[in-house]
């Protein structure tokens, strides 16, 4: 079977999209030659509490965020669906979609950390390889059980993403940016400016529908 151009596929809560986000998946997509990154927003993400904004804005402002950018692309299958945003459902559905194409699931350090007590964690690994990138702020040092994960499927080269449909791990080293939505949501609820660290369009539909003003500030430097 020939193989055409592998497909990321960044999936988070997007509460809000920043820039750690868009570089991220601009970088990859460039520095791996992807035929695209898709963004997944997660309506209801099984693993953390509900998200601070809606399904609907925290879409729209992935939809402004990446107008006009070639290479990204937002997906809101997960919004489509009912019950908890599975990964290993949105893999199901792209793999039907996109047979001959490999899939990259990337996923920041601090993410797959806690891949091990996902839902059927091991079958993402028939849909897709892994994209795993450092995140700045997260301890290297895993868990013994994503350690594990990773020292039975890490394989040395950027090319095997290319090579196989799935089953892979893969590090990339991105330019770091230490930039959280965590930081953000708690700057605006502390009444003081994200400017910068995400899209000025974005901030401006934030402050405009108020969003994020009545969260407790949580503790951030
Ligand atoms: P929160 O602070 O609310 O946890 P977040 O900034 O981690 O949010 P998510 O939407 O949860 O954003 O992240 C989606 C994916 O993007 C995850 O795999 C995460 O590791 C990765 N990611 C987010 N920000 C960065 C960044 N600055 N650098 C590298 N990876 C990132």
């Amino acid at each position: 079977m020939s193989l055409t151009r592998p497909v990321g596929i960044l999936g988070g809560t997007f509460d809000p999209v920043h820039n750690g986000h868009l570089r991220l998946a601009i970088e990859l997509v460039d520095q791996l030659g992807l035929a695209e990154m898709r963004l997944i927003p997660s309506a209801r993400p099984p693993h953390r509490g509900e998200p601070a904004a809606s399904p609907g804005q925290r879409a729209k402002w992935l939809r402004v965020a990446i107008a006009e950018q070639p290479g990204l692309r937002l997906d809101d299958r997960e919004l489509l669906r009912d019950g908890p945003s599975y990964s290993v459902d949105t893999l199901v559905g792209l793999r039907a979609e996109l047979p001959d194409t490999p899939l990259c699931l990337v996923m920041g350090m601090d993410v797959f950390a806690g891949l091990p007590d996902w839902h059927e964690w091991q079958r993402l690994f028939d849909y897709a390889h892994i994209l795993l990138v450092a995140r700045p702020g997260t301890d290297e040092a895993l868990p013994a059980a994503a350690q594990a994960v990773l020292d039975a499927r890490l394989q040395p080269h950027a090319a095997a993403l290319g090579q196989s449909l799935a089953g892979a791990i893969v590090r990339c080293e991105p330019p770091p940016l230490a930039i959280s939505a965590s930081r953000i949501r708690s700057l605006l609820a502390a009444g003081r400016s994200p400017r910068f660290l995400l899209p000025d369009v974005v901030l401006a539909d934030i402050l405009d529908a108020d969003v994020y003003r009545q969260q407790q500030p949580a503790d951030c430097a």
